[in-house]
C-alpha cells in the first residue's frame, strides 16, 4: 500500500538522459541501467575523444540505447521523445550550456506526454544560494530554466544533492576525479562550516528513485544524509587517518577565495565562488528543509543508506595504493630495462 502511493505511472518508463558522457550524467545513466529502466542516452554528434567513446560503449554494452543530437534542436528533440515514447527526461548538461535546456523544455511541452523533467541542477538550491560572480551567472541561468519549466506545466524535480564526496578543491569542478591532498591541506576560513558530501553513485541512485515518486513532483529534493556531513577540518582529519600521517594546514581566507573568483578564469573562478558560498557563507546548511516545495531525501527513503564519507575516503585510499603500485612497477621495469642492455654489452665485450 505504502509502495503504491509513492509510485507514479512512470515506473519502468523510458528514461531519456542528456549529458551521460559528462561527470554527473554518467552516474545517472549507470543508475538508470542499474534500476532496470529502459535508458535512452543522447550523445552529441561529431568526433568523440577516446574516454567519451569508452563511456558510450560501456553504457551501450549494458543496454543503453544511444541517440544522437543536441538539445537546442527542438524539432529533433520532439521527434526523438515521441518516437521512443519517452516518459522521463533527465538533463545533466554542463555549466556552459544550461540555457540550451530552454529549447528542450519547449520540445517536452510540445510532446505533452512527458511525466517528469529533471533539469541540470545537481548542486545547491539555486533559488536560495547566492554565490558571488562568476558563479552567480550560472545560478541565474539555472533559475531561468526553473522558471521556464514551472511555466510549461511539465512536472519537474530539482535535485539539490550538494557536494560530491571528495576533497573540495577550490579550482577543480570535478574534484572526485583526483585524490585528496598528499602535501598540505588548504582550509577555507576557520574550516568549521559544514557541508554535505555525497558519493557519485548515490547521486545517481537516489536521483533515479525520485523520477517515479509522486512525492517528488514539483519539489526541490535536498540530499542531507547525517552520515555525509562534515566541515573541512573533519575531512582533513579523516584523510590523515586513512594515510596514517598528518599534513600541514594552510588557511585560504575569505578574501583569497573572493580574489580568485574575481579573476574570472572559467571554470576555476566559478568553483572558487561556490567554494566561498559553501565554506564561508554556509549555503548548504543555512536554511531548514521545510518549505512547501522542499523535501529531504532521507524522509522519502528512510530504509536506504548512503555510502558514508568514511567509505568514500577508503575508495581514495585504494586509488592511492593502486597508483603507488603502478609507479613501483614502472620504476622496476625501467631498472630492468637499464640493467639488461648493460648485461648484454658486458657479455659482448
Ligand atoms: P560535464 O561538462 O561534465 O558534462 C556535460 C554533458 O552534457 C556532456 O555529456 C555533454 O556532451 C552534454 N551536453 C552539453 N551540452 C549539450 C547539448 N546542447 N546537447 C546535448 N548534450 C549536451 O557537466 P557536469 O557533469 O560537470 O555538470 C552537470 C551538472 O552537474 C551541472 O548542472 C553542474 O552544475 C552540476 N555539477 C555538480 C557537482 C557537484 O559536486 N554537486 C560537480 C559538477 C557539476 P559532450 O560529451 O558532447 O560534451
Amino acid at each position: 500500500m505504502t509502495v503504491s502511493t509513492c509510485v507514479s505511472a512512470a515506473k519502468n518508463g523510458r528514461i531519456f538522459i542528456v549529458g551521460a558522457t559528462g561527470f554527473i550524467g554518467r552516474f545517472v545513466a549507470e543508475a538508470s541501467l542499474d534500476a532496470g529502466q529502459p535508458t535512452y542516452v543522447l550523445v552529441r554528434p561529431g568526433p568523440l575523444d577516446p574516454s567519451k567513446a569508452d563511456i558510450i560503449k560501456a553504457l551501450k554494452d549494458r543496454g543503453a540505447i544511444i541517440l544522437h543530437g543536441v538539445i537546442s534542436d527542438k524539432a529533433l528533440m520532439e521527434k526523438l521523445l515521441r518516437e521512443h515514447e519517452i516518459e522521463v527526461v533527465i538533463s545533466a548538461v554542463g555549466g556552459t550550456t544550461i540555457l540550451d535546456q530552454i529549447t528542450l523544455v519547449e520540445a517536452i511541452q510540445a510532446v505533452g506526454t512527458i511525466k517528469r523533467f529533471l533539469p541540470s541542477e545537481f548542486g545547491h538550491d539555486v533559488d536560495r544560494a547566492d554565490p558571488v560572480e562568476p558563479g552567480l551567472t550560472m545560478y541565474l541561468e539555472k533559475r531561468q530554466v526553473r522558471r521556464c519549466v514551472e511555466k510549461s506545466g511539465v512536472p519537474y524535480t530539482y535535485i539539490c544533492c550538494n557536494s560530491i564526496a571528495s576533497w573540495p578543491y577550490f579550482d577543480n569542478k570535478h574534484p572526485s576525479e583526483v585524490l585528496p591532498p598528499l602535501d598540505q591541506f588548504q582550509i577555507y576560513g576557520d574550516g568549521s562550516i559544514k557541508a554535505y558530501f555525497i558519493d557519485g553513485t548515490d547521486i545517481g541512485k537516489f536521483t533515479m528513485k525520485t523520477v517515479d515518486d509522486i512525492r517528488t513532483i514539483n519539489k526541490n529534493v535536498h540530499f542531507r544524509p547525517p552520515s555525509n556531513i562534515s566541515d573541512i577540518n573533519g575531512l582533513a582529519s579523516l584523510w590523515e587517518k586513512k594515510i596514517g600521517r598528518t599534513l600541514p594546514r594552510v588557511t585560504i581566507t575569505e578574501d583569497d577565495l573572493l580574489n580568485i573568483a574575481a579573476e574570472n578564469r572559467i571554470p576555476e573562478s566559478i568553483v572558487a565562488s561556490f567554494t566561498h558560498d559553501i565554506f564561508i557563507k554556509g549555503c548548504q546548511v543555512n536554511f531548514p528543509v521545510e518549505g512547501p516545495h522542499d523535501v529531504e531525501i532521507g524522509t522519502l527513503y528512510p530504509g536506504e543508506s548512503f555510502r558514508t564519507l568514511d567509505e568514500c575516503f577508503n575508495d581514495f585510499l585504494l586509488k592511492l595504493e593502486e597508483q603507488l603500485e603502478l609507479e613501483k612497477n614502472k620504476v622496476s621495469t625501467k631498472t630492468t630495462a637499464v640493467v639488461e642492455p648493460r648485461a648484454v654489452t658486458a657479455t659482448c665485450a
